[in-house]
């Protein structure tokens, strides 16, 4: 990244610019909604490709809709914006795109009536998230993921992150990489900015998106590359804590996470401790993918440079 920019205030400017006031609504109450987006560079084509933005920036504008944060932006609109953004900053490295929807009325009350929404994006460049490659050791939780009648777990609402901050923690100071959160009814539901996957016979599960989890978009990517690309059956469907013990393979999926094996939970190995065939295949298509290197995925990417 040649410079750091940002989108702010319905303006790219440095990021220095970008500031906002220690009075600012949503810092002291949460009432953000956020997106994480990658972009990926591919060497051969001198290109950067944004990963599902437009997926990304509908949630986003459906999340904020739902937090009466209405924006004067389509999802169109607001990729045109973030590649501009990325060419303006000659970004020409993997990186992360954080935009961020809050209230930015210097107000004390806790609602989502009656202020002005706005939204800033920032870049922020980044490798792997966790070990892809060998894998990680996960923790299931103390704590329970949001129910989806307290702080909806669906949207990506920056208050709920306090959940899994809690998590994360508390995984890494016991010696873990991550955190598995269980719901409300005791089921699995995600880890701390994760989706989850186990294999068993052969067979995918994965938490239904009614299971208090995020509607994640690696999920769907995932779902799709299974069935349609590997001809394997995934079922959405509760999946026990005692369940992971016994799982052939286990993995989590996000924009940061990509795919990640899950080698060990709770000082168990899962199935033979290393990463699982399934998970290799799957990671094989999915890293070919986000890079423009399989045909019928090349629709999901938005290429920055003319
Ligand atoms: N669950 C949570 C709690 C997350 O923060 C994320 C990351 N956005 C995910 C799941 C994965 O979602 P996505 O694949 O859309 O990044």
């Amino acid at each position: 990244m040649k410079r750091e920019l940002a989108f702010f205030e319905g303006k790219i400017v440095p990021i220095e610019e970008a500031k906002i006031s220690i009075k600012t609504n949503s810092f002291h109450y949460g009432t953000a909604v956020f997106e994480g987006i990658r972009a990926y560079w591919n060497d051969e084509e001198q290109q950067l490709y944004i990963l599902a933005g437009k997926e990304h920036y509908e949630r986003l504008l459906k999340n904020a809709r739902a937090m009466f944060m209405d924006l004067p932006y389509s999802a169109e609109d607001l990729v045109e914006i973030t590649a501009r953004l990325l060419r303006e900053s000659e970004v020409k490295e993997d990186i992360y795109i954080r935009p961020i929807v809050y209230f930015k009325d210097l107000k004390l009350t806790p609602k989502l009536i009656g202020y002005q929404p706005e939204i800033a994006i920032y870049l922020y460049p980044f490798g792997a998230y966790l070990d892809p490659q060998k894998g990680i050791r996960a923790k299931v939780s103390s704590w329970k993921r949001n129910d989806d009648n307290a702080i909806p777990s669906r949207y990506k609402i920056a208050g709920a992150y306090v959940n899994s901050a809690l998590a994360k923690t508390e995984a890494l100071m016991a010696g873990y990489d991550e955190a598995i959160m269980l719901n409300a009814n005791g089921y699995v539901a995600e880890g701390s900015g994760e989706n989850i996957f186990i294999v068993r016979n052969g067979k995918v599960i994965t938490p239904s998106l009614n299971e208090h989890i995020l509607e994640g978009i690696t999920r769907a990517l995932v779902i799709r590359i299974l069935t349609e690309d590997m001809g394997v059956e995934v079922q959405e469907r509760p999946i026990a804590r005692s369940e992971l013990y016994i799982a052939d393979e286990v993995f989590m999926t996000g924009t940061a996470a990509e795919v990640t094996p899950i080698v060990e939970i709770d000082n168990r190995p899962i199935g033979d401790g290393q990463v699982g065939p399934i998970t290799k295949q799957l990671q094989s298509i999915f890293f070919d993918a986000v890079r423009g290197k399989v045909e019928k995925y090349r629709e999901l990417l938005t290429p920055v440079y003319k």
